[in-house]
């Protein structure tokens, strides 16, 4: 017969017993130099001789299976890696339970028939669910083999720490391998980019030298045939002579702007303080002198210091100038250039009174090779406006195309041209315009 006394006794031994454990315990979960694995079985190994226990299972559920993560078995008849049929095992009873699920005889009528029982021959049973992330992970459960066994207080409160630890762990691994994984996706993609960046230098230098030499020669044996015909040539051959030439002429104008597209980028540029008026003061006098004998008028406000490439800046104004100039019948050609600002961009505009563009074609003419016109209309190549948002969408920004809308004629005539630049991405100071 047990006294009050000797109940009180073995309770107080449990209790001394169960705090040296779970020092043990913080000494393993604080070990820099195990990894989890190793870890968590020496954590259920004392877990399975405190509880009088001879295993101990962590396992996880994926779709209708329980998989066996971690085990630790004195009988050695589960091992990690296992797969079960999750109806066979008594994983779904215990996540149905808050806290502990415990089973003291398992042979009895109730679970002796269920495979896993057949299986694993337990006698006693005490598990508990694992929740990884707010989600349900799995269970740890711990069984003896020998002798049917009840599981006490001291037990429960063990149980579910090293419940909350392992699913914290868990969830810390987790995090960490889904870390590793993005990082190795990201190293593949650089790698990729780099050889796709390679691949493309290649094949500039490959169109800047040896396409464009074939060419040369086309044009000298059609010169040398010209001369060569000297008197004799006729009306139509001068002319087939001619289309060659100038099909050819084309064509080295389009490998230039193919190569100028491939080139032009960020990386190579140094970013620096400019003032934009100055850019536009270049850009108007070249502008007037490749245009000489059209009667053009280009006025600007005074616009801001901005931190960008300079030579890329000049670039873009450049091309939006050309382009106001090449798409206009009126006379004479109007360009305003001015800027404006919302919270972070300054906004440079670029406004003609040219023949404008259609709707349906605002985005479209960003695109490579994308022309309203035939050359015969108008000389280009459709690269300019691509190259423009290749700079400007490296830095940062964005470019675009409105409509100009005249309010007393209510007619559209002329296009704006908008790029945005990105006002403090360098980290710069900044100053406004005076
Ligand atoms: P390109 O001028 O060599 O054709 P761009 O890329 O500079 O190439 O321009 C693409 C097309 O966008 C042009 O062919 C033209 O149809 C249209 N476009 C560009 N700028 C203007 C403009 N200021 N006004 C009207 N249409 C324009």
């Amino acid at each position: 017969m047990v006294t009050d006394a000797q109940t009180e006794q073995k309770e107080e031994t449990r209790q001394i017993k169960l705090n040296i454990l779970l020092r043990d315990f913080l000494e393993i979960a604080n070990c820099q130099d195990l990894v989890l694995k190793d870890k968590i079985e020496k954590v259920l190994k004392l877990a399975n001789s405190f509880l009088d226990t001879d295993t101990a299972v962590i396992g996880e559920i994926i779709g209708n299976t329980y998989q066996i993560s971690y085990a630790v078995s004195s009988e050695n008849n589960i091992t990690a890696g296992e797969v079960f049929n999750i109806h066979n095992t008594f994983c779904l009873r215990t996540c149905q339970t808050e806290g502990l699920f415990t089973i003291p005889d398992c042979t009895t009528e109730e679970y002796s028939a269920m495979s896993c029982r057949e299986h694993f021959k337990y006698k006693s049973y005490a598990g508990i669910s694992i929740n990884v992330g707010g989600k349900v992970y799995g269970t740890l459960h711990f069984a003896t083999h020998s002798k049917k066994k009840h599981f006490f207080e001291s037990a429960n409160e063990l149980i579910k720490i090293i419940a909350q630890w392992v699913s914290h762990e868990i969830y810390k691994n987790q995090n960490y391998l889904t870390l590793k994984n993005a990082e190795a996706a990201l190293r593949l993609e650089n790698k990729d980019l780099t050889r796709k960046c390679q691949d493309i230098q290649e094949l500039a230098s490959f169109v800047s030298h040896d396409m464009k030499h074939p060419l040369r020669a086309i044009n000298g044996f059609l010169e040398l045939l010209e001369m060569n015909l000297g008197e004799d040539i006729t009306e139509s051959a001068k002319e087939l002579i001619q289309e060659a030439l100038s099909a050819s002429d084309y064509m080295d104008m389009l490998l230039d702007d193919l190569l100028s597209y491939l080139e032009t980028d960020k990386s190579g540029a140094k970013t620096e303080k400019i003032d934009t008026n100055e850019v536009i003061k270049r850009v108007v006098k070249q502008a007037e002198l490749r245009f000489s004998g059209i009667n053009i008028k280009i006025t600007h406000d005074n616009l801001p210091t901005i931190y960008y490439g300079a030579a890329l800046f000049e670039r873009i104004i450049a091309n939006l100038v050309d382009n106001a100039v090449k798409y206009c019948d009126e006379d004479p050609i109007k360009i305003h250039i001015s800027s404006g600002r919302d919270d972070d961009h300054w906004i440079f505009s670029v406004q003609d009174n040219g023949i404008g563009v259609p709707e349906s074609h605002k985005t479209k003419i960003f695109g490579m090779f994308e022309r309203l016109q035939t050359k015969e209309d108008a000389e280009g190549t459709g690269i300019g406006l691509a190259i423009c948002r290749k700079v400007v969408e490296s830095y940062g920004g964005r470019i675009w195309v409105e409509p100009v809308n005249h309010v007393d004629t209510d007619e559209n005539q002329g296009s704006i041209f908008k790029f945005s630049v990105p006002i403090n991405s360098h980290g710069y100071e900044i100053r406004d315009v005076t």
